[in-house]
């Protein structure tokens, strides 16, 4: 984490220490699993789903604190979000993770914008947007 900025570095590990919308919801309509092996990284998503918008979104993981404050920042930028705006939301993150400047769209999630100088990083921020967008998808099969 060296090349990110300090106060970066602090928000990030508040969100890993004390994350948002952390453990499985009660009721859900989705629960997708996601690994990022080279890393060793873990994240549950619970998604509760109606009107074609992320109604409620929660998780529950393992790993570094980058893959894990990730986690936490995306359910507070996806909730109440229509399944579009979260899925271009995933798109812009990830491009802003491979060297694009942030997107004002990202909010917080900006935060992780000095990952993408740390490419051994990259799908550790990664996984819980591919994550989500697994679980859209398989929720867009039911
Ligand atoms: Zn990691």
């Amino acid at each position: 984490m060296s090349t990110l900025n300090a106060l970066y570095q602090e928000a990030i590990l508040q969100h890993y220490k004390r994350p948002r919308n952390f453990g499985p919801l009660e009721a859900y309509d989705v629960m997708e699993e996601g690994v990022n092996p080279s890393c060793g990284d873990e994240v549950t998503l619970y998604l509760r789903l109606a009107d074609g918008a992320i109604q409620q979104i929660s998780f529950q993981g393992d790993g570094c604190a980058i893959s894990q404050a990730s986690a936490s920042l995306m359910t507070v930028a996806v909730t109440g979000r229509s399944v579009p705006e979260a899925l271009a939301l995933s798109a812009t993150f990830r491009g802003m993770l491979q060297g694009g400047s942030p997107d004002p769209l990202l909010g917080d999630l900006a935060l992780l914008s000095g990952v993408a100088k740390l490419p051994a990083r990259v799908r550790c921020a990664a996984l819980a947007f591919t994550t989500l967008e697994s679980a859209l998808a398989r929720a867009a099969l039911r």
